[in-house]
């Protein structure tokens, strides 16, 4: 066996992508190490890239979404095996001590990792990963489709799944992009009275094919008025980043209504506080998942037919894939193929 691998790495904070050789790691006690196949360019890579994130080290191999095979298993790993296809996504490992751990929320773990900024992630042909954030992935689906599943899919997968909407009531998602298209989907599959929010009309046909009930066209139409001719959404998945856009929709839900965030817009919320007093609503962040809910995403999509919309592009183009994924121009999802 070769002992070294292409890798894509960043070496300082607003530095140029690097494609490296660097030596196969060996699993430590408690990983395995996958044979990377493919691995989705996530708006979140820019915190590696930029060197937002903190603590960061470089140079680092980003990549959280990550589809590939066990190539080797540590000592002490019980539940996986060599050959076994896993995804592994943002959530890299929790300490199983800490308050919340002891309650089984792993997701908030004080000490929690994150996969590609606190270690190397996917951008390379192999990459570590420790047992419990290992995502089995179904038959059916191949690594291109299952990588973006494992940050953009669970994410509002799991995001709709706690929201407290129940089946046959309005759901809507703000914004036809990179998580839109797939909350579309899920609101639908889930058995929600899918809305479907963007700037424009030219989404609307898109929309409509991935199961929206409704479209409303943002530019042209009162997006609160159009909500609240529906009874108001109990549920509104706000995943444009646009804090103005996002702060207007409070007056669209209904009754208790959860304005539900899964990613932050630079700017502040500016929220109408009376809103939700007088209508006993909410505005919630979410926050990703453990490696069971990404399997669940994964299952439950392959189950209901969900597929994410993916331009895919070999690893040694990383910075073309970068730069076409910032660009606002991808539909909708940039993923990198590791191939060999
Ligand atoms: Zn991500
Ligand atoms: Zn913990």
């Amino acid at each position: 066996m070769t002992t070294t691998m292409k890798a894509a790495q960043i070496s300082q904070p607003s530095g140029d992508w690097e494609l490296v050789e660097r030596v196969i790691p060996e699993p430590r006690a408690g990983q395995v190490r996958v044979k990377v196949e493919a691995c989705g360019i996530c708006h979140s890579d820019v915190f590696v890239k930029e060197g937002l994130w903190p603590g960061l080290a470089y140079p680092r191999v980003p990549g959280h979404e990550i589809a590939g095979h066990i190539d080797a298993v540590g000592d002490n790993v019980r539940a996986w095996r060599q050959g076994q296809r896993v995804g592994v996504g943002w959530h890299g490992g929790h300490c199983f001590v800490c308050a919340q751990c002891r309650r089984g929320d792993f997701a908030m773990c004080v000490h929690r990792k994150v996969t590609g900024c606190d270690f190397d992630g996917g951008y390379a042909e192999y990459m570590l990963a420790r047992a419990e954030t290992l995502a089995a992935i179904p038959d059916a689906l191949p690594a291109e489709e299952a990588g973006p599943f494992m940050c953009a899919g669970v994410t509002v997968y799991n995001a709709l799944r706690h929201s407290g909407a129940r089946a046959g009531e309005v759901v809507a998602v703000l914004g036809i992009g990179g998580l839109g298209h797939l909350g579309v989907q899920y609101a639908r599959q889930m058995g929600f009275a899918t809305v479907a929010i963007n700037r424009g009309n030219d989404r609307e046909p898109l929309a409509r094919q991935l199961g929206a009930h409704y479209y409303i066209d943002s530019l042209a139409t009162d997006v609160v008025t159009a909500l609240q001719k529906l009874g108001g959404a109990r549920v509104i998945l706000a995943t444009a980043p646009n804090a103005q856009a996002i702060s207007a929709l409070v007056d669209g839900l209904s009754a208790s209504g959860i304005l539900v965030v899964p990613a932050a817009p630079a700017e502040p919320l500016t929220i109408n506080v009376m809103s939700l007093i007088s209508g006993r609503r909410s505005v919630a962040g979410w926050y990703s998942g453990t490696a069971r809910d990404s399997q669940d995403t994964l299952e439950f999509s392959a189950l209901t037919g969900v597929h994410p919309m993916i331009e895919t592009y070999p690893l040694h183009r990383v910075a073309d894939a970068y730069e076409h994924m910032h660009s606002g121009r991808v539909r909708f999802r940039v993923v990198l193929t590791i191939e060999g």
